[in-house]
């Protein structure tokens, strides 16, 4: 990288105005230097020497100012003057973000803008300054001295608009960039929350019964294990039930499968109903449920099952406009303790107590042998 080689054509002979550019080249240099030094970006050095870069160029700006006004320049190289200051500024901004985030090729970007913007500016508008402010010390009018300026520079003027111009349109560019940028961050994150909200959704509907709403098996079978083991390391009671609706394949038979899901949903709720927030109810197969009762013994457990029994076979299900059914339910229970703290036991001595519920007569709960 080429760094910015100061030489005598760049006195503009104000001492002040002088020294502050020798200063700020040489800040601009260490910052080109430790960006050729830099095998990976975001050194803390780097980061420095750009904050002592901006800050400097601020002190400079201002004094420069200050200068001209008490020297008394005209309004209109003051205004001029002022408002290429402020480009610098604005386009440095969006700049610093980069190399502050560690982007190496931006930060070389910007330490070439900032040597061409500088050997254009003290080249162009400080000479301008300088050479107005010996005419006012040597007591020519502000305006005058102003339009002297103007006259006799023409050419130099024109070739100093055509770089301003063109420095204007990178300043362009730089801006479109930032928006750019800025535009891609909005995108990423909206796609990111975009899919976050689909993979949720996607996992909602994995666990969901589609039918009831309930937790389908995957799902259930899961949140059982969980349950056994927080049940097992402190110890706790815990109830399982299997549940199976009577005799459900006549009421698809006799009225229809769309009156069978009706009926399903409404005696999925009734169930739901009996629970506890704390339960875990889940649809594991076609008519069949399964609970979790935490912290639930044998004669809680009994308590419940023959509120469930009562609560589904009193309640009429209308399953259409004109017709209401009402069903029953059996009941499989095993408890821990006395069943040893293991699921697939617990399971599996609940489905047993169930089948002897329904061979025994159905609407009713046997709980399994002990
Ligand atoms: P049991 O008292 O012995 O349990 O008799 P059952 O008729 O309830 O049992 P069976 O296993 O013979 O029949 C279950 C029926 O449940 C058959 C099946 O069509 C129905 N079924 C399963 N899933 C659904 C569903 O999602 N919607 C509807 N409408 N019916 C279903
Ligand atoms: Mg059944
Ligand atoms: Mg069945």
């Amino acid at each position: 990288m080429q760094l910015f080689e100061w030489d005598g054509s760049f006195i503009t002979g104000n001492s002040l105005v002088d020294d502050q550019h020798e200063q700020l080249v040489n800040l601009i240099n260490r910052f080109g230097k430790s960006l050729s030094n830099s095998e990976s970006p975001a050194t803390s050095s780097i980061d420095d020497v750009c904050t002592e870069l901006i800050d400097y160029a601020n002190l400079h700006f201002r004094e420069e100012e200050r200068l001209m006004a008490s020297t008394g320049l005209d309004k209109r190289h003051l205004l001029e003057h002022h408002k290429q200051h402020e480009d610098l500024i604005s386009q440095i901004g969006p700049m610093r973000q980069l190399v502050l985030v560690g982007d190496l090729a931006a930060s070389k970007y910007m330490f070439e803008f900032l040597v061409n913007w500088l050997v254009f500016h003290i080249l162009g508008t400080d000479m301008l300054m300088a050479r107005q402010m010996r005419a006012i010390e040597g007591g020519v009018a502000s305006e005058e001295a102003y339009l002297v300026e103007e006259a006799e520079s023409k050419t130099n003027r024109q070739l100093l608009s055509s770089v301003k111009k063109l420095l204007h349109q990178v300043s362009q560019r730089n801006n479109m960039l930032a928006a750019l940028n800025n535009n891609l961050e909005q995108q990423v994150e909206e796609r990111t929350i975009a899919l976050t909200k689909a993979n949720n959704r996607l996992t909602e509907l994995a666990s969901t019964d589609a039918l009831t709403g309930l937790m389908n098996r995957r799902a259930f079978m899961e949140e059982a294990q969980a349950k056994f083991k927080l049940a097992k390391r402190y110890q706790r009671l815990l109830s399982f039930l299997m549940i199976d609706i009577d005799h459900f394949k006549k009421v698809n038979d006799t009225y229809g499968h769309q009156a069978g899901d009706i009926a399903l949903v409404e005696t999925s709720k009734i169930i739901k109903n009996c629970l506890r927030e704390t339960d875990v109810l889940g649809r594991i197969g076609g008519e069949e449920f399964a609970v979790l009762l935490p912290e639930t013994g044998l004669n809680q457990t009994t308590e419940l099952t023959g509120r469930l029994l009562e609560q589904v076979s009193s309640t009429k299900i209308k399953i259409d406009v004109c017709r209401k059914i009402s069903l029953t339910i059996s009941v499989g229970v095993a408890t821990v303790p006395p069943l040893s703290m293991n699921v697939d036991t617990v399971i599996k001595e609940a489905d047993k107590a169930l089948y002897k519920a329904k061979s025994e007569g159905r609407n009713r709960c046997c709980f399994a042998a002990t």
